[in-house]
C-alpha cells in the first residue's frame, strides 16, 4: 500500500510515537492530537479587471499552553486545512524545542499568488487579516511569513490589524520590514539557524569542519571578540564571533531556493562549503565545482528561476538534487520530498531540514537505517520563529537590538537547543526527530499540566 503522506495524518502520528515512549496520560495525547482552534474563512476580493472571486484561508491555533500562538500564513494553490493542521502542530513542538514561550499556529490563503497582481495580493491580504482578526493579536496569535508571503505582506497586516483598533501594533505579527518594526537580522534568521545547527551536526560528526585554531592564524580578533582578516566574509558578522568554524571541502544540495534555500545556499557558501545542486519550482541546476552563491541569487532575482544560470553544467528537475551526491542536503521548499520512492537514491552525510515535514515517516526510518544524520525541521528552521520572537519582544518594548547582538542571541539559542536534542537521541538510542519531539512535547505536556484542565 502507499504511503499515506496527508501532512496532519503525519503530525499525529509523530505525536502517537512520541506520547508511547513518554508514557503520556491518554487524555493529554488525544488533546494535543488535535489544534485547539480552527478558523475557516471564505471571501470576496475585488480583482483589477473589476471580477470577483471568493477565496477561502484558514488559522488554526494548535496549542497555546506555554505561550501566545505564533506560525506563518502561506499562499499556495494546494493549501489545504490539514496541511495548515499540521504546519500548526509543528509550530507547538518548534517553539517548544527552543524554548520560546510561544505555542502554534499557521494559516494559509488557497490561491495563486504568481498570478496576481501586487494590489491584488493587497486586496486578498487586508480581507484575510480582517477576517482572522477575531483570533489573532499580540497577546493572542502572531502571524509571520511563509511560503509566497514576505515583509511586505506582514506590513500590510500590521497596518490592516492597527487600523481596526485605531493605534500601531507592531507585535501583531513578526518579519515585517526594518521601516516598521522589523528587527535585524530575521530576514537571515532561518537559514542562519539552519546554517548553525549543521555546524553542531559537523562538530558532533568530527567532519570536514575546520575549527578556528586551525585556520585562524593569518586572522586576529579585533577589540569586540570578532574575527577580522583577509577572506573571513561573513564570518564577521554571522554570531560566530572568536570561534569561526569553516566548512571547507563540504559539499551541499538545496531544494527549494526562496528565503529559506537561497540564504540557506549564501552562508554555507561563505563558511566555504561548495553548493553544488540547487532547485526551484521550475526546475534544478548542478555544478560540481560549486556555485557563485552570490551571483546564483542575482540571477534568480533578475528571471525569477534558477535555469538558466551561466555556471550550470547541467538542467535536471526540480527533484533531482535530492538525489545528489554530496555531504550536506538542505530541502528548503515544501512537505514531502524525501519519501520512500526516492529515500533509498538519497547519498548524502546530513539532511538539514530548512522545510516543514520534507521527510515522510517511511522515509525517516529509512533514512535512520542509512546513518544519514537527520536535523528534524522543528530544530533546523527554528531560527526563524527565534528572532521572530525577537522581534516580536522588541517591539513591545520599543526597543531595537543591533544584528550583533540578534544573531549571538540566535546561536545561543539553536545550540544550545541542539545539544539538548542530541543528549536526548543518544540517552534514549532514538532518531533526532524522535529525540526532538520527546523534548517538546514533554515541556508542552508538563504545561498543561501544572497549569490544570480549565475549569
Ligand atoms: P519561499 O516562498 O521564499 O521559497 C520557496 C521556494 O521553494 C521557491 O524558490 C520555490 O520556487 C521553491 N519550490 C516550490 N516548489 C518546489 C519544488 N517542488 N521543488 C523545488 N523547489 C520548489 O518560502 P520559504 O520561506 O523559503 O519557505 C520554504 C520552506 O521553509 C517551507 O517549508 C517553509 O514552511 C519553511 N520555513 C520557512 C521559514 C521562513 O522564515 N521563511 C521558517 C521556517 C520554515
Amino acid at each position: 500500500m502507499p504511503e499515506e503522506i496527508n501532512p496532519f495524518k503525519i503530525a499525529q502520528q509523530q505525536i502517537d510515537i512520541v506520547a508511547e515512549k513518554l508514557e503520556l496520560k491518554k487524555g493529554i495525547h488525544e488533546f494535543i492530537r488535535w489544534p485547539h482552534r480552527e478558523l475557516e474563512v471564505h471571501f470576496p476580493v475585488k480583482l483589477d479587471n473589476g471580477d470577483i472571486i471568493t477565496f477561502t484561508g484558514f488559522r488554526v491555533q494548535h496549542n497555546n499552553a506555554r505561550g501566545p500562538c505564533k506560525g506563518g500564513i502561506r499562499y499556495h494553490p494546494s493549501v489545504t486545512l490539514d496541511e495548515v493542521r499540521a504546519l500548526a502542530t509543528w509550530m507547538t513542538w518548534k517553539t517548544a524545542v527552543v524554548n520560546i514561550p510561544y505555542g502554534g499556529a499557521k494559516g494559509g490563503v488557497i490561491c495563486n499568488p504568481k498570478e496576481m497582481s501586487v494590489s491584488e495580493l493587497e486586496r486578498l491580504t487586508r480581507r484575510f487579516t480582517s477576517e482572522i482578526s477575531i483570533i489573532i493579536g499580540p497577546e493572542k496569535d502572531i502571524p509571520a511569513p511563509d511560503v509566497y508571503t514576505d515583509a511586505q505582506t506582514m506590513a500590510w497586516i500590521m497596518d490592516t490589524y492597527s487600523m481596526n483598533v485605531g493605534y500601531s501594533v507592531p507585535g501583531v505579527v513578526t518579519g515585517k520590514p526594518l521601516c516598521c518594526g522589523g528587527s535585524l537580522g530575521r530576514h537571515e534568521a532561518t537559514a542562519r539557524g539552519c546554517m548553525f545547527t549543521i555546524r553542531e551536526a559537523l562538530k558532533h560528526m568530527d567532519y570536514k569542519v575546520i575549527p578556528p585554531e586551525k585556520w585562524q592564524a593569518e586572522c586576529k580578533i579585533d577589540e569586540n571578540d570578532e574575527i577580522i582578516g583577509e577572506g573571513i566574509g561573513e564570518n564577521v558578522c554571522d554570531g560566530d564571533m572568536g570561534s569561526g568554524y569553516r566548512f571547507d571541502n563540504t559539499t551541499v544540495a538545496i531544494q527549494g531556493f526562496g528565503n529559506a534555500g537561497s540564504i540557506a545556499a549564501d552562508l554555507l557558501s561563505h563558511k566555504g562549503a561548495k553548493v553544488i545542486a540547487v532547485s526551484d519550482s521550475k526546475g534544478g541546476i548542478i555544478n560540481k565545482e560549486g556555485f557563485d552563491t552570490d551571483k546564483l541569487i542575482d540571477h534568480k532575482l533578475k528571471t525569477g528561476t534558477v535555469l538558466g544560470f551561466i555556471e550550470a553544467t547541467e538542467e535536471v528537475g526540480t527533484n533531482d538534487v535530492l538525489e545528489v551526491e554530496c555531504d550536506i542536503l538542505v530541502p528548503a521548499a515544501l512537505e514531502n520530498q524525501i519519501t520512500e520512492t526516492n529515500v533509498e537514491n538519497i547519498k548524502v552525510k546530513i539532511v538539514a531540514e530548512a522545510a516543514n515535514g520534507p521527510t515522510t515517516p517511511a522515509a525517516d526510518k529509512i533514512l535512520f537505517e542509512k546513518k544519514i544524520f537527520l536535523i528534524p525541521d522543528i530544530l533546523a528552521n527554528a531560527g526563524g520563529v527565534t528572532v521572530s520572537y525577537f522581534e516580536w519582544v522588541q517591539g513591545l518594548q520599543q526597543f531595537f537590538w543591533s544584528e550583533r547582538d540578534v544573531n549571538i542571541k540566535l546561536r545561543e539559542i539553536m545550540v544550545k537547543a541542539f545539544d539538548e536534542v542530541l543528549e536526548m537521541s543518544e540517552k534514549h538510542q532514538i532518531d533526532m526527530r524522535t529525540a526532538a519531539y520527546m523534548l517538546a512535547v514533554q515541556r508542552v505536556a508538563d504545561a498543561i499540566m501544572i497549569r490544570g484542565i480549565f475549569p
